[in-house]
């Protein structure tokens, strides 16, 4: 793997893995690894398990991709695993599974969710277990908690089991909030904290809201241009008609659902005088490796001209 690329997935915590090169990261409950691939640049397989399910996805980087490039991809597939979690087990819960409001460590459970957690997080604190003494009641081991095993992770933690026995100690280790890490992490847990939450917010600031945002144009049959642009190492997406810019925001991995969103507002704003919203990109980030998106973004656009 070039150096470049694994210096980024340094950045974020992955750490060398595998016989072939690979590098192998977490966010939360799911496990990430990173491959060089023949012809794509680099993969990025998201791995969730844990006793009831199974998931995994992929997605794909070029080699020069940007610690914000490779985030996005992270937060995106564990947005995916996310989703199947939670239309596999709570169906009627899952509508908000891909809303953006993405953070690496989720905080908003219910206060059910909440009480077990603060249960288990008094027994096995996530910033101090590994220097704290554990003894295990079945073969009377005895150590420090970064000797333990770890179990099956659950969203809100992981199981802990005795390094000799693999009797399983009581409670788990509750994963930590952005907000946790910021105040309690380490130095490193608190780069990462912090960039995934300057990240969320500067995307979540650049996209477009409502038809307020954007001019009053006098041409007919317009049909605006979709194109990819890399300004001070950022990567946007802007929307030009001619020679002007419409509107630019902030570049997602796989955004073919954020062309839509768009798309509608457009609709909303220029009504007959939009016929068409093109994409001019490669499709490497509007497609991702979804097979149905192409589909998506087509018939998106046969219903702008028929309308
Ligand atoms: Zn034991």
């Amino acid at each position: 793997m070039e150096e470049e690329l694994k210096k980024n997935l340094e950045t974020l915590k992955f750490k060398p893995f595998g016989y072939l090169g690979g590098m192998r990261g977490q966010m939360e409950d799911v496990i990430f690894t990173a491959n060089e691939h023949p012809l794509k640049g680099f993969w990025l397989v998201g791995d969730f398990s844990n006793s009831r399910e199974v998931g995994q996805v992929e997605g794909f980087l070029h080699k020069n991709a940007t610690v914000a490039e490779i985030a996005q991809l992270m937060i995106n597939l564990y947005e995916r695993l996310k989703g199947m979690k939670e239309t596999k087990f709570e169906s009627k819960d899952s509508k908000d599974s891909f809303s953006n409001q993405v953070m690496l460590f989720p905080n908003k459970k219910e206060s059910k969710e909440n009480s077990k957690k603060e249960k288990y997080r008094r027994d096995n604190d996530y910033f101090t277990y590994k220097t704290s003494e554990y003894k295990c009641s079945h073969c009377g081991w005895k150590g420090m908690g970064e000797e333990l095993e770890q179990g099956d992770m659950y969203d809100y933690g992981v199981e802990i089991h005795c390094p000799e026995c693999s009797e399983r100690f009581p409670g788990l280790i509750v994963f930590p909030t952005t907000k946790e890490l910021m105040e309690r992490g380490t130095e490193d847990d608190k780069i990462v904290a912090n960039y995934s939450n300057s990240f969320m917010e500067k995307w979540e600031n650049s996209k477009l809201r409502d038809i307020s945002q954007l001019p009053d144009l006098y041409d007919e049959n317009i049909a605006f241009i979709l194109k990819e642009v890399e300004e001070k190492k950022e990567s946007y997406i802007i929307i030009t008609h001619e020679t002007k810019v419409i509107w630019k925001e902030i570049r997602s991995y796989e955004y073919y659902w954020r062309f839509v969103e768009i798309g509608k507002i457009f609709k909303q704003k220029y009504g007959d005088k939009m016929v068409d919203l093109v994409p001019d990109v490669d499709g490497l980030y509007l497609y991702g490796d979804r097979l149905t998106s192409i589909k998506t973004i087509e018939n998106f656009r046969k219903e702008l001209r028929e309308i």
